[in-house]
């Protein structure tokens, strides 16, 4: 039996935290579910999921649906689209057999490359890459969740540039279901019509072509979300807290509202990208303070002279859980200041 590879080429940046990475999860679950249903996608079906943040890796090889457990994904600072690119191409290179005169070779892979952010890491060699030597031996479908996804630079990739619109739970459910329905028809249309790919006709309509609308381009800077990075007093163990972008615009400029504080792993550290010159916002453009994740300390807002955050109960000796310094919490420590946000 020809192997039919599909690659899912995941963003797991910070911006992803919280629901996002949940429906990732979830959706992930659900394809392999859906392609287990089917005895030919069972029999042709390989998947493989390649994870990029700051960095990116390889978390399953490419295996049969069977043997795939759906990965719990890790989470980091940056969007490495270069680095996954080449991760991708390496793979498939190593992975998928070639056909030759003695042998009947893997069916034309499919990649879908999903994100929400734009790279933070070059890619003009990468995209030369892909174009002179992997173009013509798979589809790629790149698909952007929200609207700060680069959509152009995409484009240069793949003419199939999908935008998933909203992040409400049905929307997302279809579009996993599209997925999964895509797959399989797939796993047979190659049968007898080896040329066959994703087809984008039965697309869901939360689900749009980008080269049908006029790209939007967002500012540089990602406006959208802040996230931040702090550690847990007690445990020390790191987490996010998230932002999203509030409807209102304040005296001091855009707002944003708090979504949670969500607990990570040690990890973190090392999918995200070391980066020097972050950007600094000020907690008078936050709104709300959430309880430590890890704890339940009353806040994870609290912020060391060396500058890391970490949670307290309010004012009180602290050790601090980035620099090991003893420090004091007094009352009138609740001003607003500077705090370092991640890469998104
Ligand atoms: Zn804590
Ligand atoms: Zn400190």
């Amino acid at each position: 039996m020809r192997r039919l590879p599909v690659y899912f080429l995941l963003d797991v940046s910070e911006s992803m935290i919280g629901q996002p990475l949940r429906q990732l999860e979830a959706g992930m679950e659900q394809i392999v579910r859906s392609l287990r249903t089917d005895p030919q996608a069972l029999e042709s079906v390989y998947l493989s999921v390649i994870a990029f943040a700051g960095k990116a890796d390889l978390i399953v090889p490419l295996i049969d649906v069977v043997s795939f457990y759906p990965p719990r994904l890790p989470v980091g600072s940056g969007t490495a689209l270069g680095a996954a690119l080449n991760c991708l191409m390496d793979n498939i290179e190593k992975e998928v057999v070639k056909t030759t005169a003695e042998r009947r070779g893997d069916w034309k892979p499919v990649v879908f490359l999903m994100t929400d952010g734009r790279p933070t890491d070059n890619t003009d060699e990468v995209i030369k890459r892909w174009r002179t030597e992997f173009a013509n031996r798979a589809q790629l479908v790149a698909i952007t969740l929200g609207d700060r996804a680069d959509s152009t630079l995409l484009a240069e990739l793949t003419d199939d540039v999908l935008c998933l619109e909203g992040n409400d739970g049905k929307t997302f459910k279809q579009f996993i279901d599209w997925i999964s329905a895509s797959v399989t028809a797939t796993s047979y249309l190659v049968e007898s019509n080896p040329g066959s790919g994703i087809s984008l006709a039965k697309k869901p309509t939360g689900l749009t072509l980008v080269k049908d609308f006029p790209v939007h381009t967002s500012s540089a800077v990602d406006e959208s979300v802040v996230v931040l990075t702090g550690r847990c007093q007690k445990s020390k163990r790191p987490y996010l807290i998230k932002y999203n972008r509030s409807d209102d615009v304040g005296f001091g400029g855009q707002e944003f509202e708090l979504e949670g504080a969500f607990p990570v792993e040690e990890s973190f550290f090392a999918w995200s990208v070391n980066d020097h010159n972050r950007v600094q916002v000020n907690t008078e453009h936050l709104i709300g303070c959430p309880p430590c994740p890890h704890c339940g300390n009353g806040t994870a807002f609290a912020m060391c002279s060396c500058g890391g955050l970490l949670c307290t109960d309010g004012a009180a000796p602290y050790l601090c859980p980035w620099c090991n310094l003893e420090g004091m919490f007094s009352e009138g420590d609740g001003g607003d200041f500077d705090v370092t946000r991640g890469m998104g």
